[in-house]
């Protein structure tokens, strides 16, 4: 089922969005070497409280953070812990998710670690590139199709693995909703898009294939092929027939 918002409730979620932008521009800004994971998260928890919001992810499902953060070939679902320390030319990929007054914004971005080769570079313009291109196409008269076909297109162009065993997501009450909104598809299909849908769009790409698996510690996703991986993500919402992003300043 899928729970349409209206223009108040929207407005609700735009205010969460906003604080979780804010929040991601500081992490990214705190990413550097010999910064742990643990402290982005810490920073993470300080900010959310200050702004007056509820971390989304700590304790969804018994998960142990406020951020996920992913380097290199994890994907997605990362634990952050003192012992993992960035380094120099790696990328790492933060999900976080605000609940403020009741309704949650969810998104992601990825981050080089101080100088990136050309390769990881161009992985993370594409993947933030995938984001836009299926956001320009949440509009009334098009369909969840629509956008999961255009961002498999752009990601496909550049031969990179789009991966399929996570998707994009209705969002606000709580963190997952329908609709369900997949990387890839076929255009005119899903369910049609209307006034009032919030979905939280996240293109997962892969350098290498789109195979991914859960290590060990039943969270962290990584790439099958050992490949980086790029994640960015944004909560949008369908407002007068078009998308407007809510996590953003
Ligand atoms: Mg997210
Ligand atoms: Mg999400």
């Amino acid at each position: 089922m899928i729970i349409l918002k209206s223009a108040k409730e929207i407005d609700l979620m735009r205010q969460s969005g906003r604080i979780l932008a804010g929040i991601l521009a500081e992490l990214a800004q705190a990413v550097k070497p010999g910064v742990t994971t643990a402290r982005l998260d810490a920073l993470a928890e300080k900010l959310i409280k200050k702004n007056n919001g509820l971390p989304a992810f700590k304790g969804y499902r018994g998960f142990p953070a406020c951020i996920t953060t992913s380097i290199n070939e994890e994907l997605v679902h990362g634990i952050p812990s003192p012992k993992r320390v960035l380094k120099e030319g790696d990328i790492i990929s933060i999900d976080c998710g605000v609940t403020y007054k009741g309704w949650v914004s969810d998104a992601a971005l990825t981050v080089p670690v101080g100088r990136i080769s050309p390769e990881a570079r161009r992985l993370l313009d594409v993947t933030e590139q995938a984001l836009y291109v299926g956001i320009k196409q949440a509009r009334v008269g098009h369909r969840a199709g629509d956008i999961s076909a255009a961002i498999q297109a752009h990601i496909e162009q550049y031969g990179y693995g789009v991966v399929r065993a996570y998707t994009g997501h209705g969002v606000g009450r709580t963190m997952h909703e329908d609709p369900q909104v997949p990387n890839y598809g076929k255009k005119h299909r899903g369910v049609p898009l209307k006034q009032g849908m919030t979905i939280a769009l996240e293109p997962m790409v892969n350098l290498g294939l789109p195979g991914t698996r859960v290590l060990d510690d039943n969270w962290t996703v990584v790439t099958e092929d050992g490949k980086l991986s790029a994640h960015f993500e944004h909560t949008i919402a369908v407002v007068n027939g078009e998308p407007q992003i809510l996590t953003q300043l």
